[in-house]
């Protein structure tokens, strides 16, 4: 009760003493990318249309499928409409709604734009719903990705129309956390449902060897159970519902504070400030918490082993003292003893 309350005044919520105890254990920590070691406010920085529709009409289409989306992909590519609208000397902020509006977590998003069914999502939804890249997406796919740009493909009624590339940058403090935990023995690992090439870039950015990458929302959490198969206490730590079966099958789950609701429900722990140093904050917490109860449990059992024989009166034979009536020196307080007597009467 004591760490969780100092736990919250630091902004590290913990839900209970099972997650702090478990804590203490944690041997390896796995880091989701977007949102988590990156800052989570991607900007489009390139954007390449397939076919002869006007950039301006693509980025309206692609933004009406986002505009419902949580995803910091979503507002990016909102976000871009709405700058090239301003370009384009046009002042209104409103963006129409696709219908059928649907999500589909680790991969993108889906609905109708007017008569149009688009979707705007990762190579993963395109081959989900038999669209073919042609080499001309493929090639402007993998130099974004050289570039360690996440790279998000639009289609419509069945074609790839184009894509967006766009960069997040990773969040100051990751690299000094992941050294940082180097040094208490705990290893760190990203998993996320990006593609390889910006995945790889951006965990030697922060200084993480290993890497999932393109995993669906179940593939987090079976990768979080294959690493428990090894006996060893895992911690995840993430921010959006694809990561929410992962924060559950972790043995801790730790979630930023500017997650998702469902990350947040899901969760064991909240790191209220989104920092990622309060993954150290928490884990340090649990250690120290676990050390000071057992130091408590080595001084109840101190007093305690010789405490309880003396007052059984194994040294009366030296000592002549006992606790027996005669002898007994306790002093009771006049009014106390007047009333004592008088119950007994
Ligand atoms: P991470 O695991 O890094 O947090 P996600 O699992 O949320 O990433 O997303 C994985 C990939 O799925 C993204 O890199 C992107 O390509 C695609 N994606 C997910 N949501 C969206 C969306 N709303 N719009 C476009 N693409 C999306
Ligand atoms: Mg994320």
């Amino acid at each position: 009760m004591v760490a969780t309350g100092k736990g919250a005044s630091q902004g590290v919520l913990i839900k209970g003493g099972n997650a702090l105890e478990k804590a203490h254990k944690v041997k390896i920590v796995v880091f989701d990318k977007t949102g988590t070691l990156t800052v989570g406010k991607p900007v489009v920085v390139s954007t390449m249309v397939f076919s002869d529709m006007p950039i301006q009409e693509f980025c309206e289409i692609a933004a009406a499928a986002e505009v419902n989306s949580e995803h910091p992909i979503a507002k990016a590519v909102v976000q871009h409409a709405k700058k090239l609208r301003q370009q384009y000397g046009l002042n209104s902020e409103h963006i129409t709604e696709a219908e059928d509006f649907e999500v589909h977590p680790g991969s993108g998003v889906s609905g109708k734009v007017g008569d149009k069914l688009v979707l705007v999502g990762n190579k993963r939804l395109m081959a989900a719903r038999n669209i073919l890249l042609g080499t001309e997406v493929e090639d402007y796919m993998s130099e974004s990705e050289q570039l360690a740009r996440t790279c998000v493909l639009v289609a419509v009624d069945g074609r790839v129309a184009g894509a967006l590339a766009m960069t997040d940058p990773v969040k100051p403090e990751a690299e000094q956390v992941i050294s940082f935990l180097k040094s208490m023995n705990i290893t760190s690992i990203m998993v996320t449902g990006d593609n390889w090439a910006t995945a790889t870039a951006i965990a030697k950015e922060v200084g993480i060897v290993k890497v999932f990458a393109e995993t669906d929302p179940l593939g987090k959490a079976d990768k979080i159970k294959e690493l428990q198969l090894k006996g060893l206490a895992v911690a995840m730590v993430g921010d959006g519902i694809n990561d929410s079966p992962a924060l559950v099958a972790a043995d801790v789950g730790m979630a930023i504070g500017a997650s998702t609701d469902v990350a947040i429900e899901a969760a064991d722990i909240v790191l209220i400030k989104s920092n990622l140093e309060d993954v150290i904050t928490a884990i340090d917490l649990s250690r120290k918490t676990l050390a000071r109860i057992r130091l408590n449990y080595v001084w109840a059992l101190g007093y305690n082993v010789p405490g309880m024989p003396i007052a059984a009166g194994i040294l009366f034979p030296f000592t002549g003292i006992s606790r027996t009536k005669n002898h007994c020196t306790l002093k009771i307080p006049g009014d106390l003893l007047d009333i004592l007597t008088l119950s007994k009467r």
